[in-house]
């Protein structure tokens, strides 16, 4: 049977340029003849992907198992440019019958209209931009929506149909205290979405942020109150039946975001946009990230691709271990032994035993993961474990 494939659609605008953000996303007019030609290009390179050929065999005859619309706000995207870019990537790849096809939409970017219009389309999963139900908190996030804006958003997906979405929330805001975001928590919780993403605010090089940052001019909660707001986000999470299931993701049961679940698994994925990265056949590489330069390499034929490497082993090897312990269920040494031909215990056996002994990793039989106590600092300890790695 031929190998699914996963489909990421980066749409490079928004309304406003939140301060702490540095994804590849620019403010345009929504009428701009940028938006457009951008819209343009992402279809002439979704068709052209479509024909490009891994292993002897095109990827169009690889059929589609998620969708992932990424941004940027792809809801800045009309209805008439979204049905567009669905409808190429149907004529080019088969879908299989249960594909997962998510977007994420920003509370003010989308109404019942517009988000029934994308379930019509296939959309069968939305991810809505939360991050505060807290009109002080999303105003020192500088973020452009409020309370009511968000919980509005989150009733319209209802509305139009879906069954399945995530909301983002983000912790260790400025000004945020561990009340305030258990209130924050509470108020999704009482929403029941079938996903949380919760994501604790780091300050990025380059952006608006980093500057006041620098200058002493934000003022952020303290490492232990954001891990206090992390451990207590696991529980009452728990608690109310979600399962924790990627560090910083919850869902109810059945409901793990499948598009992610290939990163973590280290699959294979197809990326199309302006700066959005690929990974077949043992390649990575990347799409060139300025959407004027997109567009313009699109319409001179020129390569897109700006950055590429093979990852081979022990390098693959690697990168499976590292995002395969994101997840709560750790990872199989087993499984990584037959998929790249070499014994994981014998290049990382010093690391594990090291970080088993400190209480950071749990080592059960064949099945490596990181602990409670370690989770918090998940990062620090897959460093750890990847430089006692064996050459
Ligand atoms: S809406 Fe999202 S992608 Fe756009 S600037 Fe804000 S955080 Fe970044």
């Amino acid at each position: 049977m031929t190998k699914p494939l996963s489909l990421y659609v980066h749409i490079p605008f928004c309304v406003h340029h939140c301060a702490y953000c540095d994804f590849n996303t620019y403010v345009e007019p929504a009428q701009s003849a940028l938006v457009k030609e951008t819209v343009e290009a992402i279809g002439l390179d979704i068709a052209k992907a479509s024909h490009e050929r891994v292993e002897g065999k095109p990827l169009c005859e690889r059929p589609l198992a998620t969708i992932y619309f990424g941004g940027g706000t792809p809801t800045f995207l009309s209805v008439e440019q979204l049905t567009e870019l669905m409808a190429t990537i149907r004529s080019h790849f088969p879908l299989l019958p249960d594909a997962e096809i998510s977007s994420e939409a920003n509370p003010t970017s989308a109404d019942v209209a517009k988000f029934a219009a994308m379930h019509a389309l296939g959309f069968n999963r939305i991810s809505i931009g939360i991050q505060a139900f807290d009109n002080a908190l999303l105003t020192a996030l500088d973020r452009f929506h409020t309370t009511a804006e968000a919980v509005h958003a989150y009733h319209a997906a209802r509305e139009a149909g879906f069954t399945n979405v995530n909301l983002d929330l983000m912790f260790g805001l400025p000004k945020q205290t561990l009340p305030l975001w258990q209130a924050t928590l509470e108020q999704a919780v009482q929403l029941a979405p079938e996903h949380l993403s919760l994501y604790a605010l780091t300050i990025e090089p380059g952006t608006r942020f980093e500057r006041l940052h620098v200058g002493g001019r934000l003022v952020l909660p303290d490492d232990d109150t954001v891990v206090a707001m992390y451990e207590y986000a696991q529980q009452r999470l728990l608690q109310a039946g979600y399962v924790h299931y990627e560090i910083s993701n919850f869902s109810l049961p059945g409901f793990a975001c499948r598009h992610n679940l290939v990163y973590w698994h280290n699959e294979e994925y197809l990326g199309v946009g302006p700066g959005a990265v690929s990974y077949v056949g043992g390649r990575r590489w990347k799409r060139e990230r300025l959407p004027q330069r997109y567009v313009q390499k699109m319409k001179s034929g020129e390569n897109l691709c700006v950055e590429e490497e093979c990852l081979a082993p022990p390098r693959a090897l690697d990168e499976t271990l590292l995002l395969g312990l994101r997840l709560r269920a750790g990872i199989s040494l087993n499984a990584l032994r037959d998929r790249f031909g070499l014994d994981p215990l014998a290049r990382y056996r010093r690391g594990i035993e090291k970080l088993v002994q400190q209480g950071l990793l749990e080592w059960n039989d064949d099945r490596l993961r990181v602990s409670t106590k370690g989770l918090p600092i998940t990062d620090s300890v897959i460093v750890e474990l990847l430089a006692g790695a064996e050459p």
